[in-house]
């Protein structure tokens, strides 16, 4: 597939790991954090990334990578990037909290997950180790019904919560589409980690209601995993509305205060996918510098 790089920035002393935004087609320009070799600094694409990363930040993009077996590298702000196998980040977040227990620093790693990569093995092992340990990491999985197209119950045994209870870590189940439900059950676990008290699980219920990919019609070619109304009734469920109702009901803010700041959000998405459509196509050729070391052929 042919990408555009739109912005490129390095992210450790040695230039060996760099943020690009690429787009990818019309509808799909992703936040990737590559291996880079051959590249220098320039200016105008740092500055560029810089906006992205802003906008990113805001609307909470999702990191991802592509094409890359394992990250490890620091990012700015405590991010540790992405990575390309299901799972891994169970235990790139345990050696990080295992990081923070020996320097004594106070961080503490979150790994994120959904209920699919919750049956790999690796989950249980990082439990085990995370909780022996007393590790300042919170695992938090969120259950949104299907693994790729696999709907959870023809793929997971029981409950995901009961294998964090197994290894005697302080667990929560809640509404993942309600935000305040969200904030308090993460800044108890945090408080805890912070503490000494070692791991939380927080199993966060929700929903996809994108495919597991935009393009997804295409590969499931008329194949159907889940019903519409399904889809429709979660759709009610959005923790973004929900959360402005509930501003709107406790009179922190009023519809006019909303309405703007959906009118920002929107300029920024237009404003970027504008960006994207109009930017220069990058030259392949460079795609073999940009995965192999020294490699091209
Ligand atoms: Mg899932």
């Amino acid at each position: 597939m042919r990408a555009r790089i739109l912005a490129i920035d390095f992210v450790n002393d040695d230039d060996r790991f760099g943020l690009v935004l690429e787009r990818f087609s019309q509808n799909e320009t992703r936040l990737c954090l590559r291996p880079i070799v051959g590249i220098h600094h320039q200016q105008d694409a740092v500055d560029h990334l810089h906006d992205a990363l802003d906008f990113a930040a805001e609307i909470g993009v999702t990191w991802s990578v592509n094409d890359v077996d394992a990250i490890t590298v620091p990012l700015k702000g405590g991010i540790l990037g992405a990575n390309g196998i299901v799972g891994a980040g169970f235990a790139i977040a345990t050696g990080a909290a295992y990081s923070a227990k020996l320097t004594g620093d106070g961080r503490v790693a979150v790994a994120f997950f959904g209920d699919g990569a919750a049956n790999q093995g690796v989950f249980m092992e990082t439990l085990n180790v995370s909780s022996l340990w007393k590790l300042p990491v919170i695992f938090v999985c969120e259950h949104n019904g299907f693994s790729e197209f696999s709907p959870a119950a023809t793929v997971t045994s029981g409950e995901i919560v009961d294998r964090a209870r197994a290894f005697k870590i302080s667990c929560e189940v809640i509404d993942g589409n309600d935000v305040l439900a969200v904030a308090k059950a993460t800044s108890a676990a945090i408080e805890g980690a912070r503490a000494g008290r070692g791991p939380a699980f927080i199993e966060a219920k929700t929903y996809r209601i994108q495919g597991h990919f935009e393009a997804e019609h295409l590969f499931l070619a008329g194949a159907k995993y889940r019903e519409l109304d399904e889809i429709e009734s979660w759709r009610k469920r959005d923790p973004i509305d929900r959360f402005g109702q509930f501003l709107l009901d406790q009179g922190k803010a009023d519809a006019r205060q909303l309405s703007d700041i959906e009118t920002r959000v929107a300029k920024r998405v237009d404003e970027a996918v504008r960006f994207a459509q109009t930017s220069e196509p990058a030259d392949t050729e460079i795609a073999f510098d940009l995965m192999f070391d020294g490699q091209k052929a």
